[in-house]
Parts: C-alpha cells; structure tokens; sequence
C-alpha cells in the first residue's frame, strides 16, 4: 500500500520530532523562556517506533530524526539503532552538533546515512547571540567527529538573519568547501511567536543570498529534488553541494512528498498549517493494533492541504515554534 494524497502527492518521507526540548535557544526558533511538554503527554521511544515502521510498511522511505535537539532525549541512539533495522532508502538526522562529539560514531554505526548540522556562523559572539547559549567550539568539534565517522555525506544548515549572519553566507561556504561538506541557506519562517526581533525586517531572501555567494564562487544549479522547498547548486571546481531552501520566496509545495510526526503523536500533514491527525490517541487506545494505527495514516492523507502561505507581515497563523514541529 502507498500513501497520496489528494493531489497525487506520493508520501514517502517522514520527519519524526523525537523531543521539543533543547540545549539552545536559537532566537529564530524559541523564545527564551520555553514551557516544554510534560512526560505523560509525548510518545515513549517504543511508540515512535511503532508509528515509524507502520508508515514504512506504507512505502515510506526516508525518516529524518529531528526535534528540538534529538540528541538530547534519553535513548535517541537507541531509538536510531531500532530505525536503523527498518528497510528504508534513507535515515537522516538533524542536530544542533552539540552532542555530536559523543554521539556521531554511534549514529553512523546503526545506520544513519547524512547528518544536518545547523550552523549559522563561524563566530563565537555572533554564535552565543544567535543561540543565547551555544558554545561554538563545541559544535565545530561535534564537526569534525562527525567527518571522520563515516556518514555518506554532512550537511550544514544556515537561517540567514539579515542584521545577525547574512554578510557571512560567503564565508560559510568557504568553510564547507574546505571541509568537503554541502550546506543549505534557509529563509526564517513565522513559526511560532517571538520578541526578540521582528521576522519581516530580519528577511534575506534565498536570492540575495545566492547573489552574495556567487560575488565569490561558481554556482551550477543541479537537477536535485527532494521534493521540499529547497534547490540545489553546485559550488565550481569542489565537492560541496549549496542550497536555498525558500518557504518564502518559492513555494514547492507541488512536489511534496512528507509529512512530520510531532513528539505529542500529531501527524503534521504540512509545515505551514495546521492540519493534524492525533496518532497518540490510537496507539494507545488501540495497543498492537497495527491495522487502526495503518488505516488512520492512510485517511490523514486526505487532510494534507494543497500549499502554505508565510506572510512575515502577519502576526504567525502556526503558533507552534519550530522545536515543536520538527525542522
Ligand atoms: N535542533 C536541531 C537543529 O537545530 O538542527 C534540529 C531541530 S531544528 C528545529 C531544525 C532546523 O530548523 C534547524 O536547521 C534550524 O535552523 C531550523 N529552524 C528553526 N526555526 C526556524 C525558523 N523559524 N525558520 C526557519 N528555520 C528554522
Ligand atoms: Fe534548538 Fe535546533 Fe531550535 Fe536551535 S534550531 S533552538 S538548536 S531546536
């Protein structure tokens, strides 16, 4: 059986937010003071697992492990190692690389094939103001672990903030370059509400910052998809890989193929509205019972809404913050 939606979509990647809490508090993400969820109220490991492998018997093929911070969450690499066994094409993670100088053998040993690194510039001050209390050294380590642990392939992930990081994108990419890793330069979207600075006039738009790389480097695009916002180029003459990933600017929604599992069990049929199916509820009304929890993802497919709209002007419509959706 596969999933598509309404408009054909074929659903085949799955993005589970395996916690919302965090070591960081990246101003574009969270406010500062963060009520996150209770026990009771998220799925334990062996749920998320539950809820994965029954989406994988429905042709999903790609699970990326995101959060809030993965990595934090007791048991995450064991949860991995279990993902690890399903048959899928890919598994994927997204950390902050805090953690990764401890975790990263581990990850590729059961199985993990790319890692997203977000990074969102090379200086410490600018690090500490960004993320209220990273330490940048400790991910730049967490980096090089990671190059030496055998993943196919390492991606840096850089939200550019016009005022915080944007006259860096160049810098980033010599750094990238230099470490045989890709990166991807993503616009700030109005999820959730912050106060710390106003989204509309910190916007730089994916095209600007292409314009500034290419001042300095040779950009090819490439026909990649991954079926989401993003595009990709490759730099001239290297082995890195540069996106724009431009929920704003571009809208892709024609080609999307995921869905995003929440660490309160909500099934997020799309990143920019709220349209949700509560798989909780099932697994545990319905323990083992694998046939309810299949027929209540195959039916969620029939809420996924045609496109998003951002509109950086407008008070954010989703109110929950990134950490809460999955990134
Ligand atoms: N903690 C991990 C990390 O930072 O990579 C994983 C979760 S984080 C929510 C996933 C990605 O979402 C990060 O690359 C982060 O930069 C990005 N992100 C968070 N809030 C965002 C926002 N409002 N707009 C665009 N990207 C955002
Ligand atoms: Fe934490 Fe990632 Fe959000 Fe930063 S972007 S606060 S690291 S979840």
């Amino acid at each position: 059986m596969q999933l598509v939606d309404r408009f054909n979509r074929r659903i085949t990647y799955l993005r589970i937010s395996i916690t919302d809490r965090c070591d960081l508090r990246c101003l574009y993400c969270m406010a500062e003071e963060m009520t996150f969820l209770p026990r009771a109220q998220i799925l334990t490991l062996e749920e998320i697992y539950t809820i994965a492998s029954a989406f994988v018997d429905l042709g999903v093929e790609k699970i990326r492990i995101t959060g809030g911070e993965p990595l934090v969450r007791c048991g995450a690499l064991d949860l991995v190692e279990w993902l690890g066994r399903l048959p899928l094409k890919e598994l994927v993670l997204t950390t902050n690389g805090m953690r990764l100088s401890e975790c990263a053998g581990r990850l590729a040993a059961a199985g993990v094939k790319r890692v997203n690194i977000s990074l969102d510039t090379l200086r410490p001050d600018r690090f500490r103001r960004i993320t209220r209390f990273g330490e940048l050294d400790r991910v730049l380590s967490g980096i090089e672990t990671a190059r030496r642990a055998g993943f196919a392939r390492i991606k840096l992930n850089t939200v550019v903030m016009k005022g915080y990081n944007h006259d860096e994108v160049a810098d980033l990419v010599r750094f990238a370059v230099d470490k045989g890793l890709d990166i991807s330069f993503i616009e700030e979207m109005p999820l959730g509400v912050i106060y710390e600075h106003d989204r509309s006039a910190v916007h730089y738009p994916s095209d600007k910052v292409r314009a500034d790389i290419e001042q300095v480097f040779t950009l090819l695009p490439t026909p990649e998809r991954t079926g989401g916002p993003a595009r990709y180029f490759k730099v001239v003459g290297t082995e890195t890989k540069v996106g724009f990933i431009s929920p704003l600017s571009h809208n892709f929604c024609a080609d999307c193929n995921r869905v995003r599992l929440t660490v309160e069990g909500r099934l997020l049929l799309c990143l920019g509205n709220e349209h949700a199916v509560d798989l909780k509820q099932i697994v545990r009304r319905y323990p083992g019972d694998r046939e309810k929890l299949q027929q209540a993802i195959v039916s969620a497919m029939a809420l996924k809404p045609k496109q998003h709209y951002f509109d950086l002007n407008e008070r954010p419509v989703i109110l929950r913050h990134m950490n809460a959706t999955g990134g």
